[in-house]
Order: C-alpha cells, then sequence, then structure tokens
C-alpha cells in the first residue's frame, strides 16, 4: 500500500501539483500554455457531402433532364435558365441545411461538459474546457473522463473504455503503476479522455488535455457512425415517391395525349414533355423542409428543450408515450429532510430560511440538540460521511452533488457536523457506492472507541431506501441501547413511514454496525445483521406547472408512465397529487407494478399489463426502464424517454426520443439523447411535443401549399395540349413559379405558430406527410387554378393571338392563385377567419414581396422580353386576373367549412 502512495505522490509532484490541487493562478497560467481543453470539432456533416447530398435529390435529377432536353430542341436560353437554377437550388438548400446543422451545433455547445476538479483546496464544478494538466480529478460513476490522468486513489472505480479499446466490460483501475510500453489497454493506472465512468469513484492527477490526449490523437481518424433512417427521414422517403409518382404520371399524360392522341411533331412535343416535367416537381420542397425543421429546433430551444438532432424535431410531434423520471422532473429535485422516525418519536426538521446552514430540530413542538441523542447522533454521523455532496464556504456558500445527498449533508451541518472534521476522525476504510438495483450505500469507517478512547472501532454505516436497509437489520437502536428488532417495531415503523410516504416523503433508512477489526473491505454480503437507527423523510416539493402538463399530454392522447426507483407509496402520493393518478383509481394493481412484480413476469404477461392503465412503475431498475421502452415498441408505440443516470442511456437510446436532464443529467446521459432539456423540466417535454406538432402540421401545410401548384401547372399543361390551345407556360416560367413565388411563401408558412389545438387531439405517429387528406384540397385548388388559369389565357390572351401576351396572362393568373393560396395553408381545417390575423405578419410580408416581384418580372422589359420572353400587361388585365385568382380563398374556406364545421 505504501509504495502505491509513495508512487503516487511522485506522480503528483512531477506535474508541479499537490493534493490540495492547483491554484486558481497556477491553474491560469497552464491554461495559457496548454490551451483548452476541447478537441478540434468533429464534423457532424461535411460540407462537401451536404454538396453532393443536395446534388442527388430527384428534382435535381429532373432539372438536369429538362435542361438536357432543352438543349437537344435548341433552346439555349432555356437550357441556361435551368442550369442557373439547379445551381441556385443546391446552393439554397445546401445553405438551409448547413444553417440548421451549425444552429443545431450552436445549440449543443451549450450543453457543457463539467468536470470535478480540486482548486485551492476545494472540490468544484468547472467546465471540462478549463482543465489543465496537473488538476486532481474526481470521478464517480457516469462521468466523461474529462482529460488522461494518472490513478491517485481509486474505489472500486471501473469505466468503460469500449469508444477505445472495443472491449465492453468495464475494466478496474487502480494506482499501482505499469510498464509505460503496455497496451493502452491494459494501462490500468491511467483514464482516457472520452471513456466513461462505470462505477465507484476515482481521484486522478490529470497528465495531457486537449488534443494532447490518445483521444485526441485518433479522433481525426474516429469516422461517423451509420445512424439507421429516423422517422422522419421515413416519411420524406415516403413524400418524394408521391411526388414522383406525379410527375411521372404528368409526363406519362403528356406523351400519351400528345404523341398518341394528338399527333404532334416532336419539337412540339418536347417542348411540352419539358414543362410537364418541371411542372411535375416541387423543386423548392427541400429547402422548404430544411427552413421547417429549422424554425420548429429554434422554437423548442426557447421552450427549454435543445434538440441534438434535426430530424427529432418532427418525431417529438408524434409520440405517443413518455416514460417519465420521478425526482427532478416531476418534482423540483431542491430536496430537504423535514421529518426523522426514531423507535419512539418522531423528529420535526425546520430549516432556517434565511441560512440553509441552520435550522431547529423539534421533538413534539420542543427544540432539542439532536448530537446529544445518542440514535440522532449515530444517524447523522452515518448520512454526513455517506455522502457524495459538498459545500464549499469561499465567500458565499456553493452547493455541489445528488439532490438526496446535499438534504442529508445539509441536515447534518443544522446539527453542528462537518463532513471535512468528521473525516479526520472517521477514517474512511471503504466504500460501496450506491447501487441502482440494491438501493443501499455502505461505508466502512475506523474511529476511536466512544468507550475507551486510546482504542479504535470498525464500523459499517448503511443509508439507503428504507426498507431495504431494514430487512438488513435485525436490531435496534434505542435510547437505552440496542435490542432487538422485533415484527412488533418493523410493523410500526412501516406504519409511521406509511403515513410520511403518503405525504410525498422520499424515505431513506440509517443503519449501522460494528465489524471485527481485521476486516478491511467490505461488500454487499455484509449489508445484514444491521443495527437499524432511524428513518429520514426527504420532502421534494412538485414542479407547480407539472399538474398541468400531465393534462395537456392525456388530452393530446400522450400516456404518461412514471418510472422510479423510489417506494411505491411515495411514487403513487406523487402520482395522485399530479393527476397521474385519478381519484377513482383505488385498485392499487391496476395503476402500479413494482420490480418485484415484474420481474417473474414474461414479456406477454407484461405487454399485457402495458396494455392496461399502468401509470407507475416503482423501485424499478434500469434494466427494467429498457425493458419496458422495447416492450411498448414492439407494440407500435412511439415512445419518448427521459433519464439523468449512466444507467439509463441504454433506455435513452433505445427510445425513439431520448431525453436527458440538461442540468441534472450525467455527461452520458446526455450523450445518448436526441433532446436536452436546460430546465429538467416535465412540463418542457410537453411543450417541445406541441412544437413538434406544429413542425408535422407545418411541414404538411408547406408541402401541400407547394403540390397544389405542381398539380395546377401540369393539368393546365395537359389541359391546353388536349384543347390544341399552344403551351402556357413555359419552363422557365414553371421555375419561376416553383421557385421564386412560391418560394418566398414556403418561409413564412414556415414560421406560421401553432393555433393551439394542435394539443387536443390524439398523436397519429404513422400519419404520412402527404395522406388521403391532401387529395380534395389538391383537387379544389389544382382544378381551380387550372380552370381559372386557362379561361384567363384564353379569354384575354386568346383574342390577342400573341402567345407571349397570352403567356404572360397565364403565368401571372398561376403567381396570383398560389400567393391567395397561402392564406388557405396557414391551416389546413381552421378557417383563415379564425386564425388571429396578426400571429403571422411574415405571410404578408410575403404576398407584398412576391407581387413586387412577379409584377416587375412582367413590366420589366429587360426580364419580361428578354428572358420570359413575355409581353407586359395592362392594368385592367391585371385587375381581372387578381379578381379570378382570388377564388380559390373563398372556395378553400367553403371547403373547410363543409368538412370541419362540426369542429370548428
Ligand atoms: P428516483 O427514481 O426517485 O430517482 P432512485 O433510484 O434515485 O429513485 O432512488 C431510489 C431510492 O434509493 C430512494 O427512494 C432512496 O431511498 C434511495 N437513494 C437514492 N439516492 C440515494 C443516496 N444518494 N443515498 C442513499 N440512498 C439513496
Ligand atoms: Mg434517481
Amino acid at each position: 500500500m505504501k509504495s502505491h502512495a509513495e508512487n503516487s505522490d511522485a506522480v503528483i509532484h512531477a506535474l508541479g501539483s499537490r493534493l490540495t490541487g492547483l491554484t486558481t493562478e497556477e491553474a491560469e497560467e497552464r491554461f495559457k500554455e496548454a490551451g483548452p481543453n476541447t478537441l478540434p470539432e468533429t464534423k457532424r456533416v461535411s460540407i462537401f457531402l451536404l454538396f453532393l447530398t443536395q446534388l442527388k435529390s430527384v428534382v435535381i435529377y429532373v432539372l438536369f433532364g429538362a435542361a438536357a432536353l432543352s438543349a437537344l430542341t435548341g433552346h439555349w436560353v432555356d437550357t441556361g435558365v435551368i442550369l442557373a437554377v439547379i445551381l441556385i437550388n443546391i446552393v439554397i438548400g445546401f445553405f438551409q441545411t448547413y444553417r440548421a446543422e451549425k444552429a443545431i451545433e450552436s445549440l449543443s455547445a451549450l450543453i457543457i461538459k463539467r468536470a470535478k476538479v480540486i482548486r485551492g483546496g476545494y472540490l468544484r464544478e468547472i467546465p471540462a474546457s478549463l482543465i489543465v494538466p496537473g488538476d486532481i480529478i474526481f470521478l464517480a460513476n457516469g462521468d466523461w473522463v474529462p482529460a488522461d490522468a494518472r490513478v491517485i486513489e481509486s474505489k472500486n472505480f471501473t469505466v468503460d473504455e469500449s469508444s477505445f479499446t472495443g472491449e465492453s466490460m468495464p475494466v478496474e483501475k487502480s494506482v499501482p503503476p505499469v510498464s509505460m510500453d503496455a497496451p493502452l489497454a491494459d494501462r490500468t493506472n491511467m483514464v482516457w479522455m472520452g471513456t466513461i465512468a462505470a462505477g465507484g469513484e476515482l481521484k486522478a492527477i490529470v497528465v495531457a488535455t486537449g488534443p494532447h490526449t490518445e483521444f485526441g490523437k485518433i479522433v481525426k481518424a474516429v469516422r461517423e457512425i451509420k445512424r439507421p433512417r429516423t422517422h422522419f427521414e421515413k416519411k420524406t422517403d415516403e413524400l418524394i415517391r408521391i411526388v414522383v409518382v406525379i410527375a411521372l404520371f404528368g409526363s406519362l399524360m403528356t406523351f400519351f395525349i400528345g404523341f398518341v392522341v394528338r399527333r404532334l411533331d416532336l419539337f412540339t412535343m418536347f417542348l411540352f414533355s419539358i414543362a410537364s416535367l418541371v411542372s411535375g416537381i416541387p423543386e423548392g420542397l427541400p429547402a422548404a423542409l430544411a427552413i421547417v425543421l429549422a424554425v420548429g429546433s429554434r422554437r423548442m430551444a426557447k421552450r427549454k428543450a435543445i434538440v441534438r438532432r434535426l430530424p427529432a424535431v418532427e418525431t417529438l410531434g408524434a409520440v405517443d408515450i413518455i416514460l417519465t423520471d420521478k425526482t427532478g422532473t416531476l418534482t423540483q429535485g431542491k430536496m430537504e429532510a423535514l421529518r426523522i422516525l426514531l423507535d419512539t418519536e418522531e423528529i420535526t426538521v425546520e430549516p432556517d430560511t434565511s441560512n440553509i446552514l441552520e435550522g431547529l430540530f423539534l421533538k413534539n413542538g420542543e427544540e432539542i440538540i439532536p448530537l446529544e441523542d445518542q440514535r440522532l447522533d449515530k444517524l447523522l454521523h452515518a448520512v454526513t460521511l455517506t455522502n457524495d455532496a459538498s459545500v464549499v464556504r469561499d465567500g458565499k456558500i456553493d452547493l455541489f452533488g445528488p439532490a438526496t445527498d446535499l438534504a442529508l449533508l445539509l441536515l447534518g451541518m443544522r446539527a453542528g457536523l462537518s463532513k471535512e472534521l468528521l473525516s479526520t476522525q472517521e477514517k474512511e476504510l471503504y466504500e460501496l457506492p450506491f447501487n441502482q438495483d440494491t438501493k443501499v450505500r455502505g461505508l466502512f469507517v475506523e474511529h476511536p472507541s466512544p468507550h475507551i478512547s486510546t482504542e479504535c472501532v470498525r464500523e459499517l454505516y448503511v443509508v439507503g431506501a428504507f426498507e431495504r436497509v431494514m430487512e438488513g437489520s435485525d436490531s435496534l437502536l434505542t435510547l437505552s441501547g440496542v435490542e432487538p428488532l422485533t415484527d412488533e417495531i418493523r410493523n410500526d415503523f412501516l406504519s409511521r413511514a406509511d403515513v410520511l410516504m403518503r405525504q410525498g416523503h422520499r424515505l431513506i433508512g440509517v443503519a449501522s454496525r460494528l465489524m471485527p477489526p481485521e476486516k478491511s473491505s467490505i461488500d454487499q454480503a455484509d449489508i445484514t445483521h444491521l443495527i437499524f437507527v432511524g428513518i429520514i423523510g426527504l420532502w421534494d416539493p412538485l414542479r407547480p406547472d407539472v399538474g398541468a402538463a400531465i393534462e395537456k399530454a392525456h388530452r393530446a392522447g400522450i400516456r404518461v408512465i412514471m418510472v422510479t426507483g423510489d417506494h411505491p407509496a411515495t411514487a403513487l402520493a406523487i402520482g395522485r397529487s399530479i393527476g397521474l393518478v385519478l381519484p377513482q383509481e383505488t385498485v392499487l394493481e391496476n395503476v402500479l407494478l413494482t420490480e418485484n412484480q415484474v420481474a417473474p413476469m414474461n414479456d406477454e404477461e407484461l405487454t399485457e399489463k402495458l396494455r392496461e392503465r399502468i401509470s407507475i412503475f416503482a423501485r424499478v431498475t434500469p434494466l427494467t426502464k429498457l425493458r419496458i421502452t422495447t416492450l411498448l415498441q414492439k407494440n407500435g408505440y412511439l415512445v419518448a424517454v427521459t433519464g439523468d443516470g449512466t444507467n439509463d442511456a441504454p433506455a435513452l437510446k433505445q427510445a425513439d426520443i431520448g431525453i436527458a436532464m440538461g442540468e441534472r443529467g450525467t455527461d452520458v446521459a446526455r450523450e445518448s439523447a436526441e433532446i436536452v432539456l436546460t430546465d429538467d423540466n416535465f412540463a418542457s417535454i410537453v411543450a417541445a411535443i406541441e412544437e413538434g406538432r406544429v413542425v408535422f402540421t407545418n411541414i404538411k401545410q408547406v408541402s401541400f401549399y407547394l403540390l397544389s401548384t405542381n398539380v395546377a401547372e401540369d393539368i393546365t399543361i395537359i389541359s391546353a395540349l388536349g384543347l390544341g390551345l399552344g403551351l402556357p407556360l413555359l419552363p422557365i416560367h414553371v421555375l419561376w413559379l416553383n421557385l421564386v413565388t412560391d418560394g418566398v411563401m414556403t418561409a413564412p408558412l414556415a414560421l406560421e405558430p401553432s393555433h393551439n389545438h394542435l394539443l387536443q387531439e390524439p398523436s397519429r405517429p404513422r400519419e404520412q406527410i402527404v395522406s388521403f387528406e391532401i387529395i380534395p384540397i389538391i383537387l379544389i385548388t389544382g382544378l381551380l387554378m387550372a380552370v381559372g388559369t386557362l379561361f384567363l389565357y384564353q379569354k384575354i390572351g386568346g383574342g390577342s393571338a400573341s402567345p407571349e401576351h397570352a403567356r404572360a396572362v397565364a403565368f401571372s393568373a398561376m403567381a396570383f392563385f398560389q400567393l391567395f393560396n397561402a392564406l388557405n395553408m396557414r391551416s389546413l381545417r381552421k378557417s383563415f377567419f379564425s386564425l388571429h390575423p396578426f400571429s403571422n405578419p411574415w405571410i404578408i410580408l410575403g404576398i407584398v414581396l412576391s407581387v413586387v416581384l412577379q409584377v416587375s418580372v412582367i413590366q420589366i422589359p429587360f426580364f419580361g422580353q428578354n428572358i420570359f420572353r413575355l409581353e407586359a400587361l395592362a392594368l385592367w388585365e391585371w385587375t381581372l386576373i387578381i379578381l379570378v385568382s382570388f377564388s380559390i380563398f373563398p372556395a378553400m374556406e367553403f371547403y373547410k367549412f363543409i368538412r370541419y364545421r362540426r369542429r370548428n
């Protein structure tokens, strides 16, 4: 042992550090030298790749085809324009996607990795980027190792190095020196940046940071893992299929009518084919979808949900089950120890509201001095020492550590105990860290005997879920000494505990045990023959907005299931007070299951239970959480899972949407999640789901909007062909309509806010972007646009006998139809007049811009005559066009009224 200590002292010395850590000045000095402890950005999407993706899209293929055909028929201007459009389209699409990805990256950067270090003698939490060589760091279960570091002290510390070595079993780390030639995997006295603490605790000294770490050296070689296609990608694939079908159908129709029915010459046929091909494809769609997603992710961030992967924005809207944690998500996670149950009496604690470190201990309303009572003395010693929290009094008071531990530490401080002082009197021999499966933790210490001060005794403290601690106990500490723990006393404790749990208290049991002096370490098997001391009731207030959020979720058809490690009685009390369990639900087995009930069930039985109204799983282990998630998904549900601990990572990864906690969560949990909540609040999940539904609705609205022009253009061109009217729209006109006039309106439509009805209907995870809902809408708008356009084309343009003039009419009619149609597409169901008129001012701006563009392109000779080959229109012609095209607005209003009158 001694040589190890010497060895680590030498390492600390060699790095110019000391056990109390670097001073702030030293750290700053070294920071200047070593630079920030960060790695060169691993680009998630390379710019070149983004460019290629844009190039690959169907749209571009079709446009290339059209350009080739134009060139073949000698239409060089058209060829040039189409090629320019291809370029512009690629650039816009690329720019949008790139911007959206960048936005997400910068949002992700808000989620800072933190590290625990000793600086200037105090344990602190700092951003991991500020770590420098020589820093003494602490690691516990779930932490990312922030830098390469040499072990100084290890308590059963194990680490998951799979990202490094591919070895999936956690490896144990210890102090003894290892040959410098040993491969990374065998250097058991080193921990490496980027690996994950799997259990136990570690103190280590930082040797290398940032790009100088082993991880930094290989990071460039790390390739991006191919993810399976997301929910959103599957839906857009389907959308593209539909678009292709429409385009092919239009082209075939054109060919059939032109070649077979009308027997036109090859040259005219080419013209029509190109026009119909370009018409059939919504050229602006890829960019429009990117905008909707980007807007959605920004709105979610405003509502405290940071999206780590863009497509998750859409998936969120379709979630139909949320598996949520209790502590810290439904409750505030700010715990206070307010009650203590001893063998015969109950102690009430009243924290001082003005000084967090002070408080009163009351027995029957009378103040007592807690450390004078040997039961309280033992209990407070145990929870103060068996504790991961720390309170730094460095000018101001800073609190660190898990909420449960903090509450217990403060309890001890209010009684006058100091962890620092106690740790020097009671020497720690061995620690059993808190374990999610057993729900208890232990600390093995050596301290002077209270009776003979020259002798030492070895004692084990056990703190954890009270019924587990009580199960391990066979005697009881009373005022007059140790007595047997009879069934009668057990039952008395249980019934008193039950009262506290019904009020929503989270209970912690405390016990201790003297150990033989030759014992130097402990394990799970030693948690037996304990002397039970008492129970502490922790009060964790509910988050005020959770009840309303649960109600919203229920109304939206989203089922909420609480999955907690806490006691069923506490969980039930919380469940009732937030409306998760209704007053009429009195049969416990129908609403709540515990680990003990779930474990023996096979998958069919558990699935059966999940179909019923089970809304709480209590005292469960992380593995059961994973199992529940998987089973729900197998049954077709789209599941969102929240989690904060490392053990939650598998469930978070498995979930369709993993939601990690930004404040409380471990780095691993955050890394495995799609969404990170910056305020840890359940209500933010529901808010994000609402935004997700807005995104899906807007995707639908924008897609319908763009598709309606395509269908209208196709019908117009094919009808003109059939009726022998000449070509009303040249490919350039179609492109202008699809990209410019439509394009100006897609951004405003993408910004359409929620109309407050989206959380009032059940989610439809499998609903496609283009469903049967679109058929009547497309038929109404598409037919009206085509008929109106052809009518004006003939009426005004036909008389003038100039194709340039007639095309100017058709071109403008189509543009104005779409402008007015944008008003319809603010909502597919609600009347325009029931929407708040100014909730989307962008629409008005878009319309104005679009009108200006359309009028200029026709009236300004350079564009109108030279490029678009049109003639300018007279005022009366413009007026007539506007009057006719406006009809699309009342027509859709009428449709919405007939179809949805009952709902509106
Ligand atoms: P939750 O779902 O509420 O987060 P946990 O799994 O964290 O539940 O905790 C389960 C039980 O374990 C708690 O009811 C408590 O009795 C005990 N427990 C939790 N954290 C600690 C701790 N830090 N020290 C001792 N006991 C703990
Ligand atoms: Mg927990």
